[in-house]
């Protein structure tokens, strides 16, 4: 299954179909509502049971061109992520082999856009070889916002929190192949970044522009179909969770008034929607 728009094929490439987050932890605000009557109706076993928000890890592929282009990495192999178990010491190359059943090879790969340098959008940047982080997509320029890089190289000086700036951005960067992109820059005719700060200091979405309808990867201007419901809750891992909200409510305003696909990160299957406004919230279909 995948998305076509003219000359612009996107697939979905899933790494975790599943990743439980619990509701206390992910939104501490909504967790305080789920007594109410409206947050049980979201009770959509597709999106938070039990108490556990549901998210999926996944890449977007865009062939257009005959250019193979990636949009995130999810978490990769054999990275230190002790705080989350499903993340941690991985082995399984589920991803590569979904990867490889779209007919792409890692040395078939153009560029990599890193929407933002959390561990979950940029494990498979690199692999692991005789010891060294190496690029996993040896020929492929690999972009992502000045701004945020600039955020975390500046933390990275306190210790690398993560892990992940260490062992997956640094090794680009050193190899010679990660390029800084500013708002506004174009990735490819048709393909427009912009800055979408608040989840991350200098997070961008990829704004790809089609004949009649664009598609927006928004990276994690939203985790959820619950901030659908609930657009000025953001998760308790933003960055500046006020400024996350903004940035949200004006991309899903936009939304709300056109045909365009959302391709956020985390939604389960098929990862895309359109967005209808309901009044001061918004629905998908
Ligand atoms: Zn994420």
């Amino acid at each position: 299954m995948f998305l076509q728009m003219g000359g612009l094929e996107i697939y979905g490439v899933t790494e975790i179909e599943r990743f439980d987050v619990p509701l206390s932890f992910m939104f501490p605000e909504l967790n305080d509502l789920v007594t109410s009557h409206e947050v049980a109706a979201l009770n959509d076993p597709a999106v938070c049971s039990n108490g556990q928000v549901h998210l999926t890890i996944r890449s977007w592929l865009l062939r257009m061109n005959n250019r193979v282009i990636l949009v995130d990495g999810c978490v990769g192999n054999h990275k230190n992520r002790k705080h989350w178990p499903s993340w941690h010491q991985r082995t399984d190359n589920v991803w590569l082999k979904k990867l490889g059943a779209l007919g792409v090879k890692p040395q078939d790969v153009d560029v990599v856009f890193c929407t933002h340098l959390h561990a979950d959008h940029v494990g498979w940047n690199t692999k692991l070889e005789n010891g060294h982080w190496v690029p996993t997509f040896s020929n492929a320029t690999y972009l992502t916002g000045r701004v945020e890089y600039e955020h975390w190289l500046a933390e990275s000086i306190d210790g690398d929190k993560h892990g992940s700036f260490g062992d997956s951005v640094m090794p680009i960067v050193e190899a010679g192949q990660m390029t800084f992109l500013e708002d506004g820059s174009d990735l490819a005719h048709g393909l427009n970044v912009k800055l979408a700060p608040g989840h991350t200091p200098g997070q961008l979405m990829l704004h790809a522009s089609g004949c009649e309808t664009s598609a927006i990867f928004c990276g994690d201007v939203l985790h959820s179909p619950l901030q659908l419901r609930f657009p000025d809750i953001s998760s308790a891992i933003c960055f500046d969770r006020q400024e996350a909200a903004k940035t949200r409510r004006k991309l899903l305003s936009r939304l709300g008034n056109s045909e365009d696909y959302l391709l956020p990160s985390h939604f389960s299957d098929p990862g895309w929607c359109k967005i209808a406004a309901e009044g001061d919230w918004f629905s998908m279909y």
